[in-house]
């Protein structure tokens, strides 16, 4: 009587999970501990375009091909349910699934891997079809980059006139004339680097930016950034500390995105730093990346806003007190083109005490496909 009662209770459990798999109004697949996948319902069939015996009983690598959103299969290893396994935590990511007509399907999938006493027996994932939101994000980019576009024109003329004005080229201004004209050249030049910082980024987001790789070295770029900002840096009287190893490995990368990159931390380090203070930068070689840091002891950043920090338009209030003149801009472009290298970036901060910004970069750029 008591077997039959387990038994039915394990019946019943079952039951329970096939209909909560079904019901589930995203596509889901589940796989035991050695990736055969043992059931997948029915949104997930109808959005890849297979029946159930077609993939039932695969290995997931074998039985669904993901890809890079380029038609390149990934391997074995860059597949999310793999992460899951190795770690043993839930995975969340964008990534490819070729369906059967060969096409390529966007998909936001988190996958979770199933532990028993710690160790992973299997794995579901649930996944959602995203090429309705890649082609608003896409349009909402374009849009950006176009309307951008169209502002330079007439913003330059007024910039062009503002600065004849300031210059005296049409006769000597009073001192109210001047603080007017002063005025309005520098809320131009805000509004300049602002849509410019648009205009990238909706280039990068729109995938319209193309990655060029080359062989480069990084010290000269980091050279050519400094030289340029050589005015701000004088004006400021800081002191530039170079940390760079007299070998190092080259990087095959895309130059004008490093430069890029380094133009925008160095330029925050020089505004968010006090007159004679000190910037320093170092490059370093770890594993297969080169690491450079840009360091200030500058105002630094309140330990309550630095998760936010990489979102576009967002700026600290001490920032905003110091330093007026921002855009809010910058680091989410630095976050978006650091994603394109396939490298990474962090930084630590103490408020008052100053920030030291870190760009990891891999040796050979590749382009990141899943985030
Ligand atoms: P912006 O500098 O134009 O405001 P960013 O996107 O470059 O925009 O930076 C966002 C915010 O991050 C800044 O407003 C500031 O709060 C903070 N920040 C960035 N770099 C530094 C730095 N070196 N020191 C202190 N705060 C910084």
């Amino acid at each position: 009587m008591a077997e039959i009662t387990k038994t039915k209770i394990i019946e019943l459990e079952r039951a329970k999970a096939d209909a909560l798999f079904s019901s589930i109004g995203e596509g889901a697949l589940a796989t035991d501990e050695r990736g055969i996948i043992q059931r997948v319902n029915q949104v997930a069939l109808d959005l890849l375009g297979y029946q159930e015996d077609e993939v039932v009983g695969g290995w997931y690598p074998k039985a669904i091909t993901a890809t890079d959103g380029n038609g390149k299969p990934l391997g074995v290893m860059e597949r999310p349910i793999t992460e899951a396994f190795f770690t043993g935590h839930p995975v969340s990511t964008k990534t490819y699934y070729r369906r059967k007509d060969g096409s390529e399907l966007p998909l936001a999938s988190t996958v979770s891997p199933i532990l028993l006493e710690g160790k992973p027996i299997g794995a579901i994932e649930v996944f959602r079809d995203i090429s309705l939101e890649l082609a608003v994000d896409k349009m909402k980019s374009e849009f950006i980059g176009l309307a951008s576009h169209q502002l330079r024109t007439p913003l330059s003329a007024i910039s062009i006139y503002a600065h004849m004005l300031q210059d005296g080229y049409a006769g000597p201004l009073n001192d109210q004339q001047m603080e007017y004209v002063t005025t309005t050249v520098g809320a131009t030049a805000r509004m300049q680097a602002l849509i410019n910082a648009l205009l990238n980024i909706s280039r990068i987001e729109s995938g319209q930016l193309a990655f060029r790789p080359e062989p480069i070295e990084l010290p000269t770029i980091l050279d050519e950034v400094l030289a340029e900002l050589k005015p701000q840096i004088k004006q400021k009287q800081l002191r530039i500390i170079r940390r760079i190893p007299e070998e190092l490995p080259r990087l095959t990368t895309d130059s004008l995105m490093i430069k890029e990159i380094l133009a925008n931390l160095v330029t925050n380090a020089i505004q968010y730093t006090p007159p004679k203070g000190r910037i320093s930068v170092s490059i370093a070689v770890k594993a297969s990346e080169l690491v450079v840091t840009v360091k200030d002891n500058g105002i630094g950043i309140p330990a309550s806003k630095q998760t936010r920090l990489f979102s576009p338009f967002y700026r600290a209030e001490n920032a905003l007190e110091y330093f007026e003149a921002g855009t809010g801009l910058g680091l989410y472009l630095v976050k978006l083109l650091v994603e394109v290298l396939g490298g990474k970036v962090w930084f630590m901060s103490k408020e008052g005490r100053g920030s030291a910004f870190s760009v990891a970069l891999p040796l050979e750029g590749k382009v990141k496909v899943s985030s």
